[in-house]
């Protein structure tokens, strides 16, 4: 079965690493065809529109997107493209693992944690405004909703059932955001009794992200309000390697859409150094969603071997023997090829 699936490429780094993700995805034998769309600011330079319709529409047809990260302009020009399609197509779960690979140094070994984050609500809705026009104060609205807490609770707990998972932490901070936190608390305590095969708990905030830079190994999934949950995602990415190793995903009821947690790091685009790890990740997450379930271990585990050996690490995992993000890509195929 040849699966269409709609590919933005991105931008900064996001051409290259996209280019070294279908490249893997072509070797492992999947057979996509892909629709190639453009977003973001290579859409606004062509287009005049960061957010075509076209992009819209070829999501809307194929219900799956491998995309690359968009820059978004700080406290300026238009708004985040990467929140307008997940409000677009309604994907409430941003599902982020944070796992050890063998091979990379870091402070901690066999780190296994998902966050699952809540993608639509909160400080992400953009309900903020001056309020004068001398700039004497600003004012942004977080709203939770029974809803949209229940749905991404009722996910993490169900995902943890489904792929036998131990623990489910809330994290929240219910002592001084009393009504949103504490709805978000409340609905997890309410939830947790129908599954009591998982262990549940809560945290608050501030004292999480002490326990994950001290014990982060006793975290198993974590599900949270939105900011929360995207500090969190990089922080525990920052536990087993670093951005450039971390995928994810925005998943709705019917649409998906699949990224690097990363974003287009400027600083390094063009240069051809970017791990593009995280977004073949990614697309390692994308097969298992369309049910291509061979393919992708076989890439995972094509990675992991890559990774283990450790003679093609590009710069952020390797700062004084690197490879580029096409050499990479080369090896890891070479890797995968070994597989098919
Ligand atoms: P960033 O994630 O782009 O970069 C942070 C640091 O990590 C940089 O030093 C960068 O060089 C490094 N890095 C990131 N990915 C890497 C990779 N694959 N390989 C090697 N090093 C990597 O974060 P930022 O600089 O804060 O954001 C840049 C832009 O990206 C902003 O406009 C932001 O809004 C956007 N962004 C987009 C997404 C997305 O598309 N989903 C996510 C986060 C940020």
């Amino acid at each position: 079965m040849t699966h269409k699936i709609t590919l933005i490429p991105g931008d900064g780094i996001g051409p290259e690493i996209t280019k070294a993700a279908t490249k893997v995805l072509e070797v492992s034998g999947v057979k996509i065809e892909w629709e190639v769309v453009e977003a973001g600011l290579t859409a606004m330079e062509k287009y005049h529109d960061p957010l075509p319709q076209e992009v819209i529409s070829s999501i809307s047809k194929n219900k799956v997107a491998l995309k690359g990260p968009l820059t978004t302009p700080v406290g300026k020009g238009f708004r985040s493209i990467n929140v307008a399609l997940r409000k677009e197509f309604e994907l409430y779960v941003n599902q982020r693992p944070a796992k050890s690979f063998k091979g990379i140094k870091t402070r901690f070994e066999n780190i296994d944690l998902i966050i699952f984050r809540e993608n639509l609500e909160e400080f992400y809705s953009g309900i903020e405004h001056y309020i004068d026009s001398s700039r004497s104060a600003a004012e942004t609205i977080g709203i939770i909703t029974r809803r949209g807490s229940e749905r991404i609770l009722r996910y993490a707990f169900n995902y943890a059932k489904k792929y036998g998972r131990k623990k489910v932490t809330a994290v929240h901070k219910a002592n001084i955001l009393k009504f949103t936190g504490g709805l978000f608390l409340d609905i997890a305590e309410e939830i947790a009794p129908e599954y009591p095969e998982i262990q549940f708990d809560d945290k608050i905030i501030d004292n999480m992200a002490m326990q994950m830079v001290m014990n982060p190994n006793q975290f198993d999934c974590v599900v949270t309000t939105n900011l929360f949950g995207d500090i969190l995602s990089d922080l525990a990415s920052g536990l087993v390697g670093g951005l450039g190793l971390s995928p994810g995903a925005n998943i709705g009821d019917g649409v998906a859409i699949f990224e690097a947690v990363h974003g287009s790091a400027p600083d390094i685009a063009g240069m051809n150094v970017a791990n593009p790890s995280a977004l073949i990740l990614a697309s390692v997450m994308m097969l298992e969603y369309l049910g291509e379930n061979e393919a992708s271990k076989k890439i995972e585990k094509a990675l992991s071997n890559s990774l283990e050996d450790g003679k093609h690490l590009t710069k952020d995992l390797n700062g004084k023997n690197f490879v580029s993000t096409s050499e990479f890509a080369d090896a890891l195929c070479q890797e995968l090829e070994k597989m098919v």
